[in-house]
C-alpha cells in the first residue's frame, strides 16, 4: 500500500534521512524505532508532505506522493497524528473529531467512540481539560475520521504513564482489522516491537535493521542497545 524507495531528506542543507526504503501493507501495524534524533519525526513529516523530500519511488495505493499537498495526501487516505497531539485545546471532544472528519464529511463519531469508550463519555469536554491518555485517544480518534487506510502515530507514549500506553496500544490490532494500517513511531521499543508485525530501526537517518518485529525483539542488538539486556 505504501511504497517508499530511496528516500532522502534534508532542513536546508542538512540531510537528515538517506535512501530509506520503506512499506506497509493493508492492515498491518508496522513500527518505526530508534535513538532520539534518528529522523522517525521527520520521516513521517516526508511522507504526509510536510517535509520536502526526494525519493525513486514514493507510492500510496498506487498513487505517486511525490509532490503532493498535506491536503492532497490526506484525501488519498494517509494521516498523521503528529507528536505531541496538537488537539484544539479549548474545543470539545466531538468538535475536534469533527474537524477530523471535515475534509470527507464524515460526522460519523461511533467508529471511534467504540474504540474509545472514554472519548464517548467525555464528548463535551474540551480537550484542555483532559488527561493526556484521553488527549492521545482524541489525536488518534480524529486521525481515524478521514477514514484512512493508514494512520501514522508519532510518539503514542509521549508523557504518558505505562498503563495508559498499554490502553492505547491495545487498541491499535483493532483500528487495522478495521482497514486502518498503522505505521508507529516509538521511543518505547519493547511496546513498539511487541505491538507490530513488522518494524524498522532507524539510526542517524539511515534504516539500519527491518524485519519481522518479534526476530527484531528477541534479536541481540536490539536487546543490547535498545531494551538494555546484557
Ligand atoms: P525524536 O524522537 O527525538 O523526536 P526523531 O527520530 O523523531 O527524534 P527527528 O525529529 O526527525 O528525529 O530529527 C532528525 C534530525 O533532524 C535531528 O538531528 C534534528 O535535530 C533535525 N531536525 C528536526 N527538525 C528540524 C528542523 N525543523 N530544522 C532543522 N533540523 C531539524
Amino acid at each position: 500500500m505504501l511504497e517508499v524507495r530511496g528516500l532522502r531528506a534534508s532542513y536546508g542543507r542538512v540531510q537528515v534521512l538517506w535512501d530509506i526504503d520503506l512499506r506497509v501493507e493493508a492492515g498491518e501495524i508496522v513500527s518505526l524505532v530508534g535513538p532520539n534524533g534518528a529522523g522517525k519525526t521527520t520521516l513521517l513529516r516526508a511522507l504526509s508532505g510536510m517535509v520536502a523530500s526526494s525519493a525513486e519511488i514514493m507510492t500510496f495505493n498506487g498513487t505517486d506522493l511525490r509532490g503532493k499537498s498535506i491536503e492532497q495526501i490526506v484525501d488519498l487516505g494517509l494521516a498523521h497524528v503528529p507528536e505531541g497531539r496538537r488537539l484544539f485545546p479549548g474545543l470539545t471532544v466531538r468538535d475536534n473529531l469533527r474537524l477530523g472528519g471535515w475534509r470527507n464529511n464524515n460526522t460519523d463519531l461511533d467508529r471511534v467512540t467504540e474504540l474509545f469508550p472514554r472519548l464517548g463519555e467525555r464528548i463535551e469536554q474540551v480537550c484542555g481539560t483532559m488527561s493526556g491518555g484521553e488527549q492521545q485517544m482524541a489525536a488518534i480518534a480524529r486521525g481515524l475520521m478521514s477514514r484512512p487506510d493508514l494512520i501514522m502515530i508519532d510518539e503514542l507514549s509521549l508523557g504518558l504513564a505505562p498503563v495508559v500506553v498499554e490502553e492505547i496500544i491495545d487498541r491499535l490490532p483493532q483500528i487495522a482489522e478495521s482497514g486502518t494500517a498503522v505505521l508507529l513511531v516509538e521511543q518505547d521499543v519493547d511496546a513498539a516491537l511487541s505491538a507490530a508485525q513488522r518494524a524498522y530501526v532507524l539510526e542517524t537517518g539511515r534504516v539500519v535493521m527491518s524485519g519481522d518485529a518479534a526476530e527484531l525483539l528477541a534479536d541481540s542488538r536490539i536487546q543490547q542497545s535498545y531494551l538494555g539486556i546484557m
